[in-house]
């Protein structure tokens, strides 16, 4: 699998969004899916997806706790696209028993609640997402935060054990908003008034100038901690 994983980054080096999407549809055809957050990048990737693979699954997480501007944008983006979004719900039973056991709030109370939390709402719902899939398509950019320096275009998902592709890996802040300005790619309303990444509501905040891109995430915890495990290696 190494092999071709280096393969794939040696094909696709200097790649362009269209190209990418292009490539990986041929290469995975319908076991191919993109894991939306309905965050701004993938928008973007939504946007080239109705363009070049209208036909191509994509799903979002509904943890229960999200955003209305969230849902919003899902209907929005179903409309202007003429596509269908999946909503992925968690396991009813085990949200009951997580919030019943530890409290509504849990995830205030510690780390391990945190995590526990965005294991059953996020992790699991995800891996029964991706069971008909070999490869999927993520959002996530090397600016983005310390713990993506590294992230190629192609890797191997170990969580997953499937192929992730991140067609955005290399764009900047600067670029992602120009694009979506020039093709008026619709947005979540809260990237206007402060927050550059939204998850759930109670777990995100507006961040002050000069902050980092997650400073907002979990705000809580300390740094290394800021992952939801959806992308944990
Ligand atoms: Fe739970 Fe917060 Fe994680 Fe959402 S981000 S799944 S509310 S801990």
């Amino acid at each position: 699998m190494r092999n071709r994983i280096e393969e794939y980054n040696e094909r696709l080096s200097g790649a362009t969004l269209r190209e990418i999407i292009a490539f990986s549809v041929c290469e995975f055809g319908a076991r191919l899916a993109l894991a939306s957050s309905m965050g701004a990048e993938d928008q973007v990737i939504t946007d080239m997806i109705a363009e070049v693979a209208p036909e191509m699954r994509i799903f979002t997480l509904d943890t229960g706790r999200m955003f209305q501007e969230t849902y919003d944008l899902i209907a929005i983006t179903e409309d202007q696209y003429k596509i269908k979004i999946q909503m992925v719900f968690p396991d009813a039973y085990d949200v009951e028993e997580m919030v019943n056991s530890r409290g509504i709030n849990l995830f205030y109370e510690s780390v391990e609640n945190r995590k526990l939390c965005c294991h059953i709402r996020k992790v699991e719902p995800m891996k029964r997402a991706l069971l008909e899939t070999d490869a999927w398509i993520s959002g996530l950019r090397r600016e983005q935060s310390a713990t993506r320096q590294n992230m190629q275009v192609v890797e191997w998902d170990e969580r997953y054990n499937r192929i992730k592709i991140n067609p955005l890996i290399d764009w900047t802040s600067k670029q992602l908003g120009e694009y979506i300005h020039d093709n008026k790619i619709p947005y979540n309303t809260l990237h206007d008034k402060g927050y550059p990444s939204i998850g759930c509501l109670p777990c995100t905040r507006a961040v002050l100038a000069g902050e980092d891109f997650r400073a907002g995430r979990w705000w809580w915890e300390s740094a290394e901690n800021k992952e939801c495990g959806l992308h944990v290696k």
